[in-house]
């Protein structure tokens, strides 16, 4: 991706038009650049800390090879980007999806580092994937898969250097075999390489449930600015994942009402709200929404525009575009997932004054609690439950709180606030560590 000849002027509340639209609606880098520029902008950043942090420090792409359980080899291709580490270790999360790509994967770790820096804790960001099919693997291969792509990312990985955690079709079992086979490699025990781990092995308390719990405390949040609660309040949530399902709880355990739910075999809807336990139960047994008896079906373009006061997009990227924009009734988004609305969708929704809790600041629950599992690890001291979710509360509350002083000042989104947070405090790492040459 070639660099601007020069930094556009700011013109806060717009994207800028010098941009190919179409391409930062297709590209989840060029969307997340669009938010960044527009923050350096603002923060007048200067021109060679600009490009430093336009800039992933290092791009990986390692080949996968495993025998599959017929026999025959295949090779998969995987990633892994450290976008920044200026503020601390690598942190992020690891896919594994047929649809992951570099564009993508640099795109997430970029997140990550904003992320990390608007939450305050002393991390940098990475993340990583395979293009693969889980669905199509058994367990065996996909135990395969993850050794061997943990053995072949191995030198970056680690405690003080780069560390992962579960994302799309992840999770405490895969993070298990990652802890496992690094800790081989170092033949001792390495707890703190990944977090999201099983908590017998070293995981926290409250780990599985922190990326939804935190979604419910920013939408809380975000609703008591404009006078209202989550009781009674209308939710609909695409992605009935570990984020999705978790954040349709806890602000059902609120008091709202869950009119809709969605996942990649379609979705359902009841207007008197769904109960999102027997949902959670349906999916446990069947591995998919599609076909639970207890409510109308929808598809996940009409979840995106039904009736709500609240939306969470907690599936995948860029499923809010200047095409369904428009016809969003929500009156607050809390993007559970990464990235799900796109830059021209912004502008659309902040016209029609919808408040967007952006993803840096929406899901930042899961890796705060993976910050507080990485410091249990390497303290060798574990917390409760409840200390862990106090703890939650606290930066939250206080992220969320910080946004809206930002924004407010600066008259611009709680998604540009949140940027600008960010990139100040990665900027200020930078300017304080110096360039070293
Ligand atoms: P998951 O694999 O547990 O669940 C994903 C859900 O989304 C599934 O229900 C799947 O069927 C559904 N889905 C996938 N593609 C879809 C599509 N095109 N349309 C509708 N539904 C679709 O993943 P997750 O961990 O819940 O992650 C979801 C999002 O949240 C991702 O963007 C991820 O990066 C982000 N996130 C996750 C965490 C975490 O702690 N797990 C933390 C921060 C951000």
């Amino acid at each position: 991706m070639s660099e601007p000849a020069i930094m556009p002027q700011p013109r806060p509340g717009i994207i800028r038009p010098d941009k190919d639209t179409f391409l930062a609606e297709q590209n989840p880098f060029e969307a997340m650049m669009e938010r960044f520029d527009h923050a350096a902008q603002l923060l007048n950043l200067d021109r060679g800390l600009y490009k430093v942090l336009r800039n992933p420090e290092k791009q990986i792409i390692v080949s996968v090879p495993i025998v599959r359980d017929n026999g025959e080899v295949e090779v998969y291709t995987g990633y892994r980007v450290l976008y920044n580490t200026s503020r601390g270790p690598a942190k992020g999360g690891i896919r594994f999806d047929l649809n992951v790509t570099l564009e993508e994967v640099k795109a997430l770790a970029a997140w990550m580092t904003w992320k990390c820096a608007l939450v305050n804790i002393p991390f940098g960001g990475s993340k990583g994937g395979v293009v693969c099919d889980p669905a199509a693997m058994s367990m065996g291969e996909l135990e395969r898969v993850t050794r061997r792509y943990t053995a072949s990312i191995i030198e970056t990985l680690g405690p003080d250097s780069d560390v992962p955690a579960p994302d799309v079709n992840t999770n405490e079992r895969v993070m298990a075999w990652i802890m496992d086979t690094y800790s081989m490699h170092k033949r001792h025990t390495v707890t703190a390489v990944v977090t999201g781990k099983p908590v017998e092995m070293g995981g926290s308390l409250g780990r599985r449930e922190a990326t939804g719990r935190g979604c419910m405390i920013v939408t809380r949040e975000a609703l008591a600015r404009m006078g209202r609660s989550l009781k009674g309040a209308r939710v609909a949530v695409q992605g009935f994942g570990n984020v999705g399902s978790v954040a349709a709880e806890f602000m059902a355990r609120e008091g709202g009402l869950i009119v809709a739910v969605s996942d990649k075999s379609g979705g359902l809807t009841n207007p008197s709200g769904l109960d999102v336990a027997d949902v959670q139960r349906w999916v446990q047994e069947h591995h998919r929404l599609a076909g639970y008896p207890k409510a109308e079906p929808i598809t996940n373009q009409q979840l995106l525009i039904c009736d709500c006061d609240v939306l969470v997009p907690a599936a995948t990227e860029n499923v809010i575009t200047r095409k369904n924009a428009p016809q969003i009734k929500a009156k607050v988004i809390c993007e559970g997932a990464n990235g799900p609305t796109t830059a021209a969708a912004d502008e659309i929704l902040d016209k029609n004054s919808i408040l967007v809790i952006p993803d840096i600041l929406a899901n930042a629950g899961g890796v705060t609690v993976s910050y507080f599992e990485w410091v249990q690890d390497r303290g060798g001291y574990f917390w409760d439950e409840e200390t862990v979710n106090k703890r939650l509360e606290s930066i939250m509350v206080r992220s969320f709180s910080d946004v809206m002083t930002w924004a407010e000042r600066h008259k611009v989104s709680p998604r540009i606030a949140s940027y600008m947070i960010a990139v100040d405090r990665v900027a200020g790492m930078h300017r304080l560590r110096g360039m070293y040459a």
